[in-house]
């Protein structure tokens, strides 16, 4: 059993990747060729936004729209403490300090409240500018925007969604990545909608936003290929990739994203009453990048995550630290014990295999699994 499982996914699209990619390599227009630009047309109608711009990362893309937002020294950029590090690293990326906040317990979210703490707290020593916030949609999930939304207004903070893992997810009906002032996304191959290699996507309403962010990806160019008009970066998507990623996402909005919310129901259901599985308040859908339980504390989550090894079974902790801890970002506010959820969620989760071509038989054999170990683990729960 596979994590996630892309070779399957390969050999069910083999015939159609293949002749997507032999396409490309012919034609030989491999950096900005037509399929880039069919698949910005894509995106940007799947996800209900009208502008969307590849990129090379979705790092690069939380990095260019910073940029693209004069974010500098002097501004603060409140993230998650606990997520992947690609939001702090761009907000250091740009001079600016990401001041992290703790997350929600249950969804694994930013917290609203200690968002708003964290702003007020910022604006009342008056060191830095409260600038933007990164809610990041973790594990499928999207953050709780019908909070932060109205919060950014109060404080006149920028939200840059963090769409990477959210691809896919959608609140009160709203797709994922079209959240806030612009969105990141990225198709790391183990992303919801992964490429072969790395790529990534910046999704906005905003036209000027989107001009900018076409600017910066290919090294600040003006009207013409040798005018360079500010600072900018090499971040293209290949068209290769994009290539790839038409074939992709038809097949993740025709049955992949289906697929994974049924394996997530049956997770669900067989795991009911053993461990803590994940929860989708009303109103939100998740596109379950990862399907992650939650145990008391930490001795029962390495204890199952051995047991489950001696079973065969892949897991993987995301994540074993909090941001605010990691040696990067020393000295940027936030010692141990600062954010008591973020530091305890990375002692209890553990995520399981999760992708669509999951079978039942699958779920079956990792839940039975917990289940046999479950009597060894009881005692504390
Ligand atoms: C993967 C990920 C990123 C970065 O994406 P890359 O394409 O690998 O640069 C950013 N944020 C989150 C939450 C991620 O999971």
């Amino acid at each position: 059993m596979e994590f996630r499982d892309l070779k399957t996914q390969y050999m069910s699209l083999k015939r159609q990747i293949d002749a997507a990619i032999d396409k490309v390599v012919i034609n030989g227009t491999f950096i900005m060729g037509k399929e880039v630009a069919q698949l910005e047309e894509a995106l940007a109608n799947y996800v209900g936004v009208h502008h969307c711009v590849t990129c090379a990362s979705g790092t690069d893309a939380l990095q260019m729209v910073l940029a693209a937002w004069g974010i500098g020294p002097g501004d603060a950029v409140f993230v998650p403490a606990f997520t992947f590090v690609a939001p702090a690293e761009a907000a250091v990326s740009r001079g600016a300090e990401p001041v992290f906040v703790d997350v929600e317990e249950d969804t694994y979210t930013i917290s609203p409240d200690s968002l708003e703490q964290a702003v007020e707290a910022v604006r009342q020593e008056g060191r830095l500018n409260a600038k933007a916030v990164i809610p990041v949609d973790l594990f499928g999930l999207p953050a709780d925007y019908r909070r932060i939304l109205p919060l950014a207004q109060k404080y006149g903070l920028k939200v840059l969604e963090d769409g990477a893992q959210g691809f896919g997810g959608s609140l009160d009906g709203q797709r994922a990545c079209s959240f806030g002032d612009a969105a990141a996304t990225s198709f790391f191959p183990a992303k919801p909608l992964g490429c072969y290699g790395d790529g990534g996507a910046v999704f906005t309403q905003d036209q000027g936003l989107a001009d900018l962010i076409r600017s910066l990806r290919a090294h600040g160019r003006g009207d013409s290929r040798y005018e360079h008009i500010r600072p900018g970066f090499n971040s293209r998507l290949d068209t290769l990739q994009a290539s790839v990623l038409l074939v992709k996402l038809e097949a993740f909005s025709h049955y992949e994203l289906e697929a994974s919310r049924q394996a997530a129901k049956l997770y669900d259901t067989w795991l009911n009453g053993m461990v803590r599985t994940p929860v989708i308040p009303k109103g939100f859908q998740s596109g379950f990048a990862q399907y992650t339980i939650q145990m008391k504390d930490g001795g029962q989550r390495d204890f199952l995550q051995e047991r489950l090894r001696k079973w065969d079974i892949p897991t993987t902790v995301y994540y074993p630290a909090p941001l605010h801890t990691q040696p990067v970002f020393s000295g940027m506010g936030g010692g141990e014990g600062e954010f008591p959820v973020a530091e305890a969620l990375c002692k209890r989760v553990l995520s399981l295999p999760m992708h669509p071509y999951l079978q039942p038989g699958d779920i079956r054999r990792v839940t039975a699994a917990i289940g046999a170990e479950y009597p060894f683990l009881a005692p504390s729960l």
